[in-house]
């Protein structure tokens, strides 16, 4: 496999930015387009568990009177609905974060236990999975940042590198601090990214692999939420991986200035 590194630079725009983007028809037209996108996007994906959902009662209906199958179809559509659920809350998650405008509420935050409460967070789908989240703390950094949207990005982060990682691996976050900025990393030993796929990833409801993404629950929102969040912070998200071997997703903010 060929190595390569992605690098998604995400700045806040200022207000000078703003005025000259919401003067621009061209802008203009390419914001609705990507509204009108979202919308034919998010349709698309309710119909996949709707239309299970439809399927299997569908099913029990027609007559399947035996409990066991029952149970089996009942519990297929728990799956279903859950489904449903995580992607609802991510489409709202996503709506609010790309409205325009800053939502994050800072406070003053160690970042060790924001990756940690994410490592807590992410315990039960790791577990499910036989794999291990080991922690590595360089360093203790301060910044001024949201705890919540820091924690969903990170957990997302970690729930991803969980799931594309093969049972019985172990996935390492890594946090630490270099001239003014902090880092985290969520390292896996996992499938990898493909190079043409690395750059689109972070785009809503872009997948390398639809089938399996759609099959382990995936939403195909949880990097576009990751790098919202990054940019909610004015930091940056980057991607280094190698099919076959495994990815790093990196995750910097800049540490709390004193004085
Ligand atoms: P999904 O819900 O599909 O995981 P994401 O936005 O979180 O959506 O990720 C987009 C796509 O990027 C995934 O469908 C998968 O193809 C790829 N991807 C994300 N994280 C990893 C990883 N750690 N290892 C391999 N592929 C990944």
């Amino acid at each position: 496999g060929s190595t390569s590194f992605v690098h998604v630079r995400v700045t806040p725009l200022d207000d000078e930015l703003c005025l000259a983007v919401a003067n621009d028809h061209t802008e203009a037209r390419a914001a609705e387009q990507s509204r009108r996108e979202f919308a034919v996007n998010v349709s698309h994906e309710l119909k996949t568990p709707i239309g299970a959902l439809s399927l299997l009662a569908e099913t029990i209906e027609e007559g399947a009177d035996d409990p066991v199958m029952v149970r089996k179809f009942a519990k297929k559509m728990r799956k279903e609905a859950r489904r449903l659920t995580k992607l609802i809350q991510e489409i709202i998650e996503i709506t609010r974060l790309q409205g325009g405008g800053s939502i994050a509420e800072h406070e003053r935050l160690q970042l060790d236990g924001v990756v940690h409460e994410a490592i807590e967070a992410a315990r039960l789908g790791a577990d499910a999975r036989d794999i291990r989240i080991v922690p590595d703390l360089k360093a203790r950094p301060e910044i001024m940042g949201d705890r919540d949207l820091l924690v969903m990005a990170l957990r997302n982060l970690i729930d991803n590198a969980v799931q594309y990682s093969d049972p019985g691996r172990e996935v390492a976050v890594a946090l630490g601090a270099k001239d003014g900025v902090a880092s985290i990393s969520v390292v896996d030993h996992g499938i990898g990214i493909d190079p043409k796929d690395q750059e689109r990833i972070f785009e809503r409801f872009y997948r390398a692999d639809p089938a399996r993404s759609r099959d382990t629950g995936g939403t195909g929102l949880g990097l576009s939420i990751v790098k919202h969040v990054a940019l909610q912070h004015a930091g940056s998200v980057g991607l280094w991986s190698e099919q076959g071997v495994g990815s790093t997703f990196t995750l910097k903010l800049n540490v709390l200035q004193e004085g």
